[in-house]
């Protein structure tokens, strides 16, 4: 039995190591894979948000209309909030110190809102039932007030989204 490791990436001999643990012969190697795995990921979401705005085409358009009635004329974007056992917690998702963040038509925004016209679908990371609001449209596009019960929507679709500053095991079951 040989005791040689060898390279995750390249196959060659690993020298000097008798460790199990090492899987790369070098830092170039183990990049190589850390770049290729992040690319994956990249490309997976992506493949999921195209298929999420297909799939759920009719339903999308229907939350559009539904929007455009809820809203008053000074509304510019809307926010869905989810019930996280002791708030509620406001998405899109822009934790402190992010300026852009990814919507699901592979745009990018720098807004904490998404917007009405053009109409940008929600980015949820769960399947559940969300509050909505709605913010103004002139920046700095404060939350407007007025609420409402039926503005309640059961969105069907989710994408990861990380980092979130909760664990969504804590959302209460009967929202889902
Ligand atoms: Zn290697």
């Amino acid at each position: 039995m040989s005791d040689e490791f060898f390279c995750v990436y390249c196959r060659k001999p690993i020298a000097g190591t008798r460790k199990r643990s090492a899987r790369y012969c070098g830092l170039e190697c183990r990049n190589k894979v850390t770049a290729a795995r992040r690319k994956e990921e990249t490309l997976k979401n992506r493949n999921l948000k195209e298929m999420i705005v297909k799939v759920h085409a009719d339903w999308l358009t229907t939350f559009h209309h539904e929007l455009l009635t809820w809203a008053i004329p000074e509304a510019g974007g809307y926010q869905v909030g989810l019930w996280i056992g002791q708030m509620t917690y406001w998405f899109p998702s822009m934790p402190e110190g992010t300026r852009l963040r990814n919507t699901l038509l592979r745009t990018r925004s720098r807004h904490s809102f998404f917007s009405l016209e053009p109409f940008e679908p929600p980015t949820v990371p769960l399947i559940a039932v969300y509050q909505v609001r709605f913010v103004h449209k002139i920046p700095p596009h404060p939350v407007l007030s007025i609420q409402d019960e039926k503005w309640r929507k059961w969105i069907p679709y989710a994408v990861p989204i990380r980092p979130l500053p909760f664990n969504l095991r804590a959302v209460p079951r009967d929202l889902r």
